[in-house]
């Protein structure tokens, strides 16, 4: 019912607070850049390479954690409209890119009971719907599943994250029939180290997938790279 009231009667800025749409013109001009491939410092081996539209700070933040954490409704177009600029540019760097196949990061089943849903897996889903209605055959398939009970990584460091997550994936059943010999492009709102689409993307390589890259809203930018593995 919230959510309903904010779409029809929005009162302010979901990231600045400005009275207004639930996101201003300006807030939403954060996420209006095309999308470039964003190598995280150290980039872990094997991580498929990776797109965003922007780096993962300020404004932009301010939208992908009023979406994911307060549920603001009204935010999911615009965020939908930059993963599917970065969809775009990751199908384009692939040899075949009007076929793809794009799966989603799976959230913790922690992370959607407190959100009532998977935001990935929607986001990904509503960016392959903007961009079928420009004319691709980009398809979603939900092939992963968490494998086990991980840590929230927002608190870890490199190597705790990389520890925390090393075997965390795994197919849902049914999927490796569907990616033998398909074209994927795995799909999450943030890129951060990069161990986290680079451990869904070796998941789905056992498959028979070929992950030829990967797309998120935005990238975090380290100022200070930690040290290296
Ligand atoms: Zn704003």
């Amino acid at each position: 019912m919230l959510a309903l009231v904010d779409l029809v009667l929005p009162t302010e800025c979901a990231a600045c607070g400005r009275r207004g749409p639930v996101i201003c013109p300006g807030c939403a001009a954060a996420l209006g850049a095309p999308a470039r491939l964003v190598w995280p410092r150290p980039a872990p081996a094997g991580l498929p390479p990776p797109y965003a539209v922007a780096p993962y700070a300020g404004t932009v933040r301010d939208v992908v954690v009023a979406f994911k954490e307060r549920g603001a409704a009204g935010l999911e177009r615009v965020l939908a409209d930059a993963l599917a600029r970065s969809v775009a540019a990751a199908a384009a760097s692939v040899g075949d890119p009007d076929d793809v196949l794009l799966v989603a990061v799976p959230s913790s089943s922690a992370a959607r009971a407190a959100r009532g849903r998977d935001v990935a897996l929607d986001l990904t889903r509503r960016a392959a719907a903007i961009r079928r209605r420009s004319g691709c055959t980009v398809r979603v398939l939900p092939a992963l599943r968490l494998a086990r009970t991980v840590q929230d990584s927002a608190a870890l460091g490199s190597q705790a994250r990389a520890d925390n997550l090393r075997a965390a994936f795994a197919l849902r059943r049914g999927a490796a029939s569907r990616l033998a010999g398909r074209t994927v492009i795995v799909v999450d709102d943030v890129v951060t180290t990069g161990v986290t689409l680079r451990e869904c993307a070796v998941v789905l390589q056992a498959a028979g997938a070929r992950v030829a890259a990967a797309a998120t809203v935005a990238a975090t930018q380290r100022r200070h790279p930690p040290p290296t593995l």
